[in-house]
């Protein structure tokens, strides 16, 4: 599936030289080292490979979910029908529970935390999920483990290389700047700093990617970017549609609007007073909101963020 047309990178005089991977940044000459032995000389540089599957020692033999050939087997496995474990609750595993639940397919979770999504949603919209997945057949069996599984589903992990400052990914500023001058880092692979959270975070989404690589891009061709939106994605589970705005930090309160349970409702996270990050059940409108909000670094009070009638375009004002 590629992302553009093959002639679209002709127009734009991008050599696209696939099926051919970097084992060597080659920093004190500026040349990259290809497997194949070739190399290729480079004036900038931009690192942007993604993060892999988590692997679990054990379960050689199980699927995991990441490139296109491992999709096609999944789909494969689907069809077969019949029984799927899946291990680890994070998104992946639920939308994969969800869709094989769907098709009929006798389906179990099995996670070794709470809930669910426990350390992005909190407790309560973890247990509100697993209820969800529960009411449409699956088997979730939480705070466990399991030796074999179908799939596994238990996070990634940034494809880094040797060169560059790490933490947890690649470290970067706002503007995708490495440890090391003209090699710069974009995506699923860099940890950057935020200036919402005046500290670096990681984000695993392609929202997130894509226009951080548009900053970083930028800056790379002579016009410094920073990147500052707040990150947001979103997962479709049955009827459910999760949408997110933050970063998956740590909060210490949350406040709710409209009825918990009964979307359309959201959950704001909140630390030290200040509004950090918000889920939303079936609540696009809420999470566009108050995601302007939180990138215009306006305030907003609890009472104004749980009623439901005040309309939070108007703390933009
Ligand atoms: C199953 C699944 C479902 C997802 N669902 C969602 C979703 O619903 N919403 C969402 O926002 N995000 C989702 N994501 C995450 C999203 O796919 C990533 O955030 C996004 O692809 C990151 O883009 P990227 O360009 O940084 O890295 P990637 O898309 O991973 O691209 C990196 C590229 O670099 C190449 N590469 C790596 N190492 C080398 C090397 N040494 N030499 C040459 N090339 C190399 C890789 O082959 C790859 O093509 C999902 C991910 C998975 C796996």
């Amino acid at each position: 599936m590629p992302l553009r047309p093959k002639a679209q990178y002709e127009q734009l005089a991008i050599d696209l030289e696939l099926g051919r991977k970097v084992v060597d940044l080659g920093l004190e000459d500026r040349r990259v080292l290809l497997e194949d032995g070739g190399t290729i000389g480079w004036d900038i540089l931009c690192l942007a490979t993604g993060s892999d599957s988590r692997r679990l020692p054990g379960f050689e033999d199980a699927l995991y979910l990441r490139d296109l050939d491992q999709a096609v087997r999944l789909k494969e496995r689907l069809d077969e029908g019949g029984a799927l474990d899946i291990l680890g609750a994070g998104f992946i595993g639920c939308e994969v529970a969800a869709a094989a639940a769907q098709k009929g397919l006798r389906v179990r979770v099995f996670e070794a935390l709470a809930q669910p999504l426990v350390r992005v949603l909190g407790p309560e919209l973890g247990a509100y999920l697993a209820g969800a997945h529960r009411e449409h057949g699956v088997e979730m069996r939480l705070n466990t483990t399991t030796s074999t599984a179908d799939l596994v589903a238990v996070g990634s992990v940034p494809r880094t290389m040797d060169g560059p400052e790490l933490d947890n990914g690649i470290a970067v500023d706002q503007s995708g700047r490495t440890s090391i001058p003209s090699v710069f880092a974009a995506g699923d692979v860099t940890r950057f700093f935020h200036p919402l959270y005046q500290s670096r975070i990681r984000v695993e989404h392609f929202q997130t990617s894509e226009r951080q690589g548009f900053a970083v891009g930028r800056t790379m061709a002579g016009a410094p970017t920073d990147y500052t939106e707040v990150p947001w994605f979103w997962s479709d589970q049955y009827d459910l549609n999760i949408q997110y705005v933050g970063a998956g930090l740590a909060w210490d309160s949350t406040v709710t609007r409209g009825d918990f349970g009964k979307p359309p409702f959201t959950v704001f996270y909140l630390a030290g007073g200040a509004l950090i990050a918000a889920t939303g059940i079936n609540d696009h409108h809420t999470i566009a909101r108050v995601r302007r909000v939180m990138e215009a670094r306006k305030s907003v009070t609890t009472q104004q963020l749980e009623d439901p009638s005040f309309d939070l375009r108007r703390a933009l004002a």
